[in-house]
């Protein structure tokens, strides 16, 4: 397939002028604030606008600028992102905060190099905030942006190979208004997501319908190509929640697996789906005590893996039994105030409101 030669100018105008009459009306739409436009690309990573918008504006509420966000406890960070998912986000926002507030006196640097060099931003992240609070001409290329330039150009190279992120930063670069560089980005990246969609995108009505590649040569479907396949690893999880006098033990989890920083319950792991009565047996601990099972299997989905998760719920009358089981594990004791606050992965959260413990 042979990339298409389209105007430069006419390219930009058309769609700067579509974003115009088009575009949502959206709160870091409406600010040059490069904290805010930050926080928005941030959020919006990974996670749909409808979705995204309510943890905007709770994120912005509770810390408005750099250093509100810089002081705040992790703890707090976490629990507001929850049920966004992709939590090293949040983690990267709060560290990138601390630097910003201690060694940029809160204000972000203006160059895109020099916001590439600050914790958890990318050239994506970099570009946006360049191009949309300082108006730097620099391209913002997201999956929208690979589909849009894919289609209209013909561009066939794998948009996950080396290759193919090279030559797309290269194209949206000489195509970008010099001028309006933050419209431009904006406009290519809602003119994805609304109009050359993934699936049905609205030829029959589109600006580029007589100079696009794809709709010429009736290649939507095929376009853009993406080879790269995820692997995704099933797991097995078992949850016991231990209850003594209302209260959960619960624990912090550590940096080397999934949900850093979140609190869970006492987990085990296993290789394969196994019976909850039979994986309790193994601990004596738990003998005397009174057993709740869930019944239904959970299934948790993540960018990488599959949890298939059953939860055991156990009242302890005393804790002397499970002293050992709580050190070695690192487990605490939580009041329902308490679990209510601390930032939980959202499988865990909901299952504690489908059995009445948290409302
Ligand atoms: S003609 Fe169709 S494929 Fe081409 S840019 Fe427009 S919506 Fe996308």
């Amino acid at each position: 397939m042979r990339a298409k030669t389209v105007n430069k100018t006419f390219f930009s105008k058309k769609i700067i002028s579509w974003y115009e009459e088009n575009k949502r009306d959206l709160p870091w739409r409406q600010t040059r604030d490069p904290y805010k436009i930050w926080i928005s690309e941030i959020i919006l990573q990974q996670t749909r606008v409808a979705q995204g918008l309510p943890y905007y504006q709770k994120f912005i509420e509770q810390f408005p600028d750099v250093f509100s966000l810089a002081r705040a406890k992790e703890d707090k960070v976490l629990r507001l992102w929850q049920g966004l998912g992709y939590y090293s986000r949040a983690r990267n926002l709060h560290a990138c905060s601390k630097e910003l507030a201690s060694s940029y006196g809160g204000r972000f640097p203006d160059t895109y190099k020099e916001l590439m060099t600050l914790p958890g931003i990318g050239s994506y992240t970099a570009a946006a905030i360049a191009s949309i609070a300082f108006r730097v001409p620099v391209a913002v290329v997201d999956g929208n942006v690979y589909r849009v330039l894919a289609r209209i150009f013909g561009i066939d190279l794998d948009v996950a190979s080396t290759e193919g992120k090279v030559y797309f930063f290269t194209k949206a670069n000489e195509l970008i208004d010099q001028h309006q560089p933050d419209l431009f980005n904006q406009a290519m990246m809602e003119f994805g997501a609304l109009h050359c969609t993934p699936k049905n995108p609205m030829c029959n009505s589109c600006i580029f319908m007589n100079t696009c590649f794809a709709n010429q040569q009736n290649l939507q479907v095929s376009l853009p190509v993406k080879s790269k396949k995820l692997f995704v690893k099933k797991r097995y999880f078992t949850y016991i929640v231990i209850e003594y006098q209302g209260r959960l033990l619960m624990r912090k989890r550590k940096a080397d697996d999934i949900w850093n920083g979140l609190y869970d319950f006492f987990l085990i792991e296993n290789a394969r789906l196994t019976n909850p009565e039979k994986t309790l047996s193994a601990f004596k601990e738990f003998k005397r005590h009174q057993t709740k099972v869930s019944g239904k299997i959970q299934k948790h989905v993540l960018s990488h893996q599959q949890l298939l998760t059953r939860f055991l719920w156990i009242k302890v009358s005393d804790v002397t039994s499970i002293k050992n089981l709580i050190k070695q594990h690192e487990l605490a004791f939580y009041n329902k105030k308490q679990v209510m606050k601390l930032p939980k992965p959202i499988l865990v959260s909901r299952f504690l409101q489908e059995n009445g413990y948290l409302d």
